[in-house]
């Protein structure tokens, strides 16, 4: 998929200001030591291009029905989404993107993707908009190509890698092999783009040994940005035929979360920004489109409950039942670490006497600190 991600309004990342890492965020200020310190929140603005210029047909994917579009483009529309996507955005401390998803951006005739590109320009002149992201495939990735998206500001490049290995590649219809990724990620980067590789989990010939040396490839070349994304078995596909015919099995719910915890784990190892885990697809692709598949429902914050599950089993120990514990995380890592429905909380209580979580702004990403009393 080249961008699996319909209907998301904002993206929101939390950035350093002024020196000053963490922090729990209210809106637009983050309280350190009870301090108010100015935050920048991140925002993208999703416009979906789908399937157009696609050369292949990868097995899983069926972009009109992902994106809930049919493929004409009104550029008008463009626009007004644009402009009714800015008016809901605080101008104060924010930094917005435009992002190109689905589809497959470079594929497109050069002077459609030029007439796209051209339609954010005053908002780039005028400061409103500070980059643009696309979307695209491994094997529509040129010098000339670049240098038109430099040219009209984009920023960030993202491209469907899915899997690393050859033959789920093959398996999944993707057209392209683990060395036009390669390729093409090398060229971004000598360009000074900055570098999505985004990958499945559970397409046909995958499996989590698999998807390990995939996200282990990513990291060593050089991504700064991956997407985790659960094959689901959406009608009308080629994989639906293959699952008919009972010659597929999605994951289960439980499979993937395991496996996407794992992958996370090394991403997070690797220094490469995970940007989303799992798909939010809205409820009429759920109930209509979707036939099989792990339940995408709160995916990512089970993905970071197992995450943290893990972690704080290291802490229970034989003489764990005499003690309390308290444990101290990250503001952004504090609902995660407890767990979803507090799963995490109610298994410490199984091994300590009581159980207190606390953010600490001092405490980075998975890091954690625990006292005994
Ligand atoms: S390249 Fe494949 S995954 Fe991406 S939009 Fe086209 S068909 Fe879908």
């Amino acid at each position: 998929m080249c961008t699996y991600v319909p209907h998301v309004p904002y993206v929101v990342y939390l950035k350093e200001v002024n020196g000053v890492k963490n922090g729990v965020c209210h809106k637009k200020f983050i309280t350190d030591n009870n301090k108010y310190i100015r935050v920048i929140r991140h925002y993208n603005i999703p416009i979906f291009i789908p399937e157009r210029a696609c050369p292949f047909q990868c097995i899983y994917c069926n972009q009109q029905k992902i994106t809930g579009q049919d493929t004409t483009i009104d550029y008008n529309d463009i626009v007004e989404t644009i402009n009714s996507y800015l008016l809901s955005i605080p101008e104060e401390n924010s930094e917005i993107q435009i992002a190109f998803f689905g589809g497959t951006f470079t594929a497109m005739p050069i002077n459609e993707q030029i007439e796209f590109l051209k339609l954010t320009q005053a908002y780039i002149k005028s400061g409103k908009i500070k980059g643009i992201r696309i979307s695209t495939r491994p094997d529509n990735i040129d010098q000339n190509i670049l240098n038109i998206l430099k040219k009209y500001g984009v920023s960030h490049i993202e491209l469907g890698a899915q899997s690393l290995d050859n033959d789920v590649l093959l398996k999944s219809h993707r057209g392209h092999d683990y060395n036009a990724v390669k390729n093409a990620s090398k060229l971004i980067l000598q360009n000074k783009f900055t570098l999505g590789l985004q990958m499945m989990l559970g397409l046909p010939g995958d499996s989590l040994d698999i998807a390990k040396e995939t996200a282990k490839k990513i990291i060593d070349i050089g991504a700064h940005e991956t997407r985790i994304y659960p094959t689901l078995v959406i009608k009308d596909t080629s994989l639906h035929t293959l699952f008919n015919r009972g010659n597929y099995s999605a994951l289960t719910t439980s499979e993937a979360i395991i496996q996407s915890a794992e992958i996370y784990k090394i991403f997070e190892k690797g220094n490469v920004k995970v940007l989303r885990i799992g798909l939010y697809p809205d409820d009429n692709l759920i109930e209509n489109e979707v036939v099989a598949g792990p339940d995408m429902y709160n995916f990512k914050e089970k993905v970071m409950t197992e995450v943290w599950r893990q972690q704080l089993e290291n802490l229970i120990d034989k003489t764990s039942l005499e003690k309390s514990i308290k444990i101290y995380v990250s503001p952004k890592q504090l609902n995660f670490a407890i767990g979803y429905q507090a799963s995490n909380r109610k298994f410490l209580f199984d091994s300590f006497k009581r159980v207190k979580f606390y953010s600490n702004s001092k405490i980075n990403n998975l890091e954690y600190h625990v006292d005994y009393y």
